[in-house]
């Protein structure tokens, strides 16, 4: 039912003409009753009368105008503060009380309207997890609260190829799978800490009020061990690993800016180590970053400049046949860096692939080396081929083979003299871009070689079904290979075996005479290491070709 409502105006006009009413009874019937008498008592009494009146009205006008204007000009400046719960009613049965209920009617929708917009600013709209922004806040706060004796712990989540998933299954999939993941860590973390999803395949968990290392350790171990258990999605199975970076402080001063580089560092390292993996940030890492970017710098700024710190040597390949026919030469990069000195390749070619520069490092390497092996023909150095290293970034890069085509036809040198070596590692995946650079590779009449042979745990018989035509075996297959009771069954059968394929073998990391002799009774084709030289300049390679005297 409508409450009764009275408009404000009726009841002006209604309290108005009561008021007039009494006023003009009662002063009627005082002057018939005091008509030619004392007039000065009249006068008095309706005076008294008048005041009364004034103060009748100045209570109504209180109670129906003052009062409730005051109310609502109070919620006014509650709603402006946000006070919802502040908020009063009016219950003066009039437009008043209408806008008081219309008030409060806004209010409860600006509060709803703000509560999830804060929720939208809090939380990643995938997931449902706080996203980095609140997350940040939350880190804030526990850091300023730890208490004595207890430390904070923050781990650094990413899904180890991710990229791949969403890139050959789709986005789709991809962002069912990180809702999946979500819900695994968030039973996980429950109410020991908070979880977020900062961004793309990044998740962190903060734990606050750990009391010993051990329970973070532990919690790692829970954390990694939630993805031995395969995820389905859309019907299929899929098994995912995750890196994670560990930190640990008990100081209310630390900067969330440092907590979380420090964490990215030790996520790197578990990257880095072959992730699947947990790290506990260690401060030597930090060290280790500065070298890593002063060399990450150094190398871009040579390239930049045309690769003008970076030098070739090269290593012969001796034939076992005669034990002084160069079989082919190994290209080498050497780099001397005006800041840093000399620096390893074991040192920087890491580097350079996971930054990637290696791609325009490695197109100069090749030139150069076809370059100079030109020159050994000019010059009548009888060397058969000219090896070259290809790193796994280069070799998949999308203008790899257009990039080869236009050297080789640059240089016009002729396609069969030049073998890149490929680790074992990247043509150990049983993938169709791959295969197809490799057929492309060999189309275009260059050789390739396994590299490293024998790190990997591929199997000779599936590699020998690939288009290549050589393997390298390591150094590491060589050692103690001339000291009978060390020699293993894989030692033996590797030769054999790679003949039975129908590859060539070439062994490095030769190092004494011994060595070289039984390699050769085993009928490896090419010896390559200190023994016969080590990796030299171009111009001393002449001069060694002379004193082979082939
Ligand atoms: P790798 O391709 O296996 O090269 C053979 C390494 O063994 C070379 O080290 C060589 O100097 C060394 N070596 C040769 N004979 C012997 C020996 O008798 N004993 C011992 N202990 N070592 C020997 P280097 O030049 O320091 O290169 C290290 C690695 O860096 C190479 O291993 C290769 O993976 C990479 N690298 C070098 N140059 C290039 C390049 O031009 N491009 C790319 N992508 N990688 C390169
Ligand atoms: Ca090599
Ligand atoms: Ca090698």
């Amino acid at each position: 039912m409508k409450p009764f409502r009275l408009k404000l105006s009726t009841k002006f006009i209604l309290f108005n003409s009561v008021i007039l009413a009494i006023a003009l009874i009662t002063t009627v019937a005082f002057v018939r009753h005091f008509e030619g008498n004392d007039t000065h008592f009249l006068f008095s009494i309706l005076v008294a009368i008048g005041l009364l009146f004034i103060l009748i009205m100045y209570r109504f006008y209180q109670k129906v105008l003052v009062h409730p204007l005051d109310i609502l000009m109070n919620n006014i400046q509650y709603i402006q503060a946000r006070a919802f719960g502040e908020l009063q009613g009016i219950n003066s049965h009039d437009e008043l009380e209408e806008i008081s209920q219309h008030m409060d009617t806004l209010a409860k929708s600006v509060q709803a309207k703000e509560k999830e917009l804060k929720y939208i600013a809090e939380h990643d709209s995938l997931t449902n997890l706080y996203n980095r922004y609140y997350f940040n806040h939350i880190i804030n706060e526990k850091i300023v609260t730890i208490p004595e004796g207890y430390y904070l712990a923050l781990i650094f989540i990413d899904v180890d190829e991710f990229k791949t998933i969403n890139d050959t299954l789709g986005h789709d999939f991809g962002d069912h799978l990180l809702i999946e993941i979500s819900k695994r860590l968030s039973e996980l973390v429950g109410t020991h800490g908070n979880l977020s999803r900062i961004g793309g395949d990044e998740f962190m968990i903060i734990l606050s009020k750990i009391s010993a290392y051990d329970k973070v350790y532990s919690f790692v171990h829970r954390l990694h061990a939630l993805f031995d258990e395969p995820f389905i999605i859309d019907k299929r199975y899929m098994k995912i690993t995750i890196s994670s970076g560990v930190v640990l402080s008990n100081e209310c001063t630390q900067s969330v800016t440092t907590l979380y580089k420090e964490a990215d560092i030790a996520l790197y390292k578990s990257k880095e180590q072959g992730k699947n993996r947990f790290t506990f940030y260690k401060e030597e890492f930090m060290h280790q970053l500065h070298v890593r970017n002063n060399i990450l710098n150094g190398l871009k700024e040579s390239i930049d400049n045309g690769c003008d710190e970076f030098f070739l040597l090269y290593q012969p390949k001796i034939s076992t046949h005669d034990g002084k026919s160069i079989n082919g030469v190994e290209a080498l990069i050497r780099w001397k860096n005006r800041k840093l000195g000399i620096v390893s390749p074991d040192e920087f070619i890491g580097i350079a692939e996971e930054s990637g520069v290696i791609i325009e490092l490695g197109y100069w390497i090749i030139q150069e080396a076809c370059m100079d092996f030109l020159a050994l023909q000019r010059n009548n150095v009888d060397v058969k081929q000219m090896s070259i290293n290809i790193s796994a970034i280069q070799f998949t890069h999308k203008d790899f083979l257009t990039k080869v085509q236009t050297i080789i036809q640059k240089l016009g040198i002729d396609p069969a003299s030049i073998e890149f070596e490929l680790t074992e590692r990247i043509i150990a995946h049983d993938d169709t871009d791959m295969l197809s650079t490799l057929n492309a590779l060999r189309g275009l009449g260059i050789h390739i070689a396994i590299d490293d042979f024998g790190t990997g745990y591929s199997s000779l018989s599936y590699l020998s079904k690939l288009p290549v035509n050589r393997l390298k075996i390591d150094k590491s297959f060589v050692k103690d290979i001339d000291k009978p009771n060390s020699i293993n069954i894989a030692q033996t059968a590797i030769v054999p075996l790679a003949k039975a394929f129908g590859l060539l073998t070439t062994a490095e990391g030769v190092e004494t005479k011994e060595e070289y002799e039984v390699l050769r009774n085993m009928g490896v084709d090419d010896i390559q290491g200190y023994y016969f030289a080590k990796p030299m300049r171009l111009e001393q390679l002449e001069s060694y070709y002379l004193t082979l005297g082939t």
